[in-house]
């Protein structure tokens, strides 16, 4: 991509003194920090670094010699011509401070060279209705890193010896003078050298590489507590990956999902079924056999049950979890009419509706003179 013409991007003319240059600068950064514009956070940091880079050449006085006379060429780290060697690099962080003053701060946390918690896991885990309904204890192996068990995280190779930093004195910090919009600063920085450990490493950890940390695919017992839902997760604590300089891991997150059931349908802690019955069974009453999570439950149906009643079958739900107890489940009844009946169940059938005293004469004529009969 062609670079922008640095008075362009900063808005003023090739004349402008160094007060105007201020000026747009601040304005334009003001209104592109990444910080104000969350919408469109990727956009403004470009946008953001643009500026800073123009701003950085057009303030001071012999770079913008350099750039009115080369033009972007001066910008090269391998140029020579003008003297100096390039502008070095834009690096974003490298502004972070100045911002810190004029937007309150937020970004320290960057420059921290502390111990630094470990990233959160997630592992996603299917399982059945009854594994939901009763609990699991399984294995999943995850692939995370960990603390390099060579070095013990700290780096070096066992045996060599590490050094104080001799950039920082072991402090872990530099000072640095900025010259800004704003005037000078000094700001203490983490040490580059030592990346704010104060400590330099002569010979590298041949496991990790010297970075403290490996990746392996290490297995966990995990325990599904009886009761959980689909869409529930599950904190184990402390198996996520490795903290950074000595800190503690994260944790890793089971998310559940739970499989649906052929038969059952969970509200809560309860369960849902259904049972056919036919109509002599309804009619008459009968008793059942009806699956539930613990197996076969017998269920006394009484005579005259309807379409639709539900039979609740206590303490055959699904157990609480973190209490005591379990739901109930619940048997809806559907009635099923016969669709096919032999002669001899349909003479019975009628007799049936004859002893109910219905009257089954206008069924017998017909379609046609049943028509006819509304016309008369
Ligand atoms: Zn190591
Ligand atoms: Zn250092």
């Amino acid at each position: 991509m062609a670079k922008r013409d640095y008075y362009e991007v900063l808005g003023v003319p090739k004349t402008a003194t160094d007060e105007e240059i201020k000026k747009a600068y601040r304005k334009l950064a003001r209104q592109y920090h990444p910080d104000v514009n969350k919408d469109n956070p990727k956009e403004a940091e470009e946008k953001f670094k643009e500026i800073n880079e123009a701003y950085s050449v057009l303030s001071d006085p012999q770079k913008r010699a350099a750039y009115d006379h080369y033009g972007h060429a001066a910008t090269d780290p391998n140029f020579g011509a003008g003297g100096f060697g390039g502008f070095g690099d834009f690096g974003f962080d490298g502004f972070g401070d100045i911002f810190d003053m004029f937007f309150g701060g937020g970004r320290s946390s960057r420059r921290r060279a502390g111990p630094q918690r470990g990233n959160d896991l997630r592992y996603d885990m299917e399982i059945s209705f009854e594994e939901a309904a009763f609990g699991k204890e399984t294995t999943v192996e995850i692939p995370r890193t960990e603390v390099c068990p060579t070095c013990n995280g700290n780096r070096a190779k066992p045996g060599t010896p590490i050094k104080t930093c001799s950039n920082c004195n072991g402090t872990g910090q530099v000072q640095i003078t900025q010259n800004t919009a704003f005037g000078r600063f000094v700001n203490v920085r983490t040490c580059e050298k030592c990346g704010g450990e104060g400590k330099t490493i002569e010979t590298f950890c041949p496991e990790c590489g010297g970075s403290g940390r490996v990746r392996r695919n290490r297995k966990i017992d995990i325990k599904i507590p009886a009761g959980m839902e689909s869409g529930s997760r599950l904190r184990v604590a402390g198996e996520g990956e490795a903290g950074i300089r000595g800190g503690s891991p994260g944790d890793l997150y089971i998310y559940i999902y739970v499989k649906p059931h052929p038969k059952f349908e969970r509200k809560g802690y309860d369960v849902y079924s259904e049972i056919k019955l036919s109509i002599t069974q309804a009619a008459l009453g009968t008793t059942v056999s009806v699956d539930t999570l613990d197996g076969k439950v017998e269920l006394r149906i009484p005579e005259g049950t309807q379409h639709g009643t539900s039979f609740r079958i206590k303490g055959r739900g699904i157990p609480q979890l973190r209490g005591h107890g379990r739901g109930d489940h619940f048997v809806k009844v559907r009635i099923v009419v016969p669709t096919k009946l032999t002669g001899e169940q349909r003479e019975l059938l009628k007799k049936l509706a004859l002893s109910f005293g219905e009257d089954l004469s206008a069924d017998e004529k017909g379609f046609i003179s049943k028509v006819k009969d509304a016309f008369k």
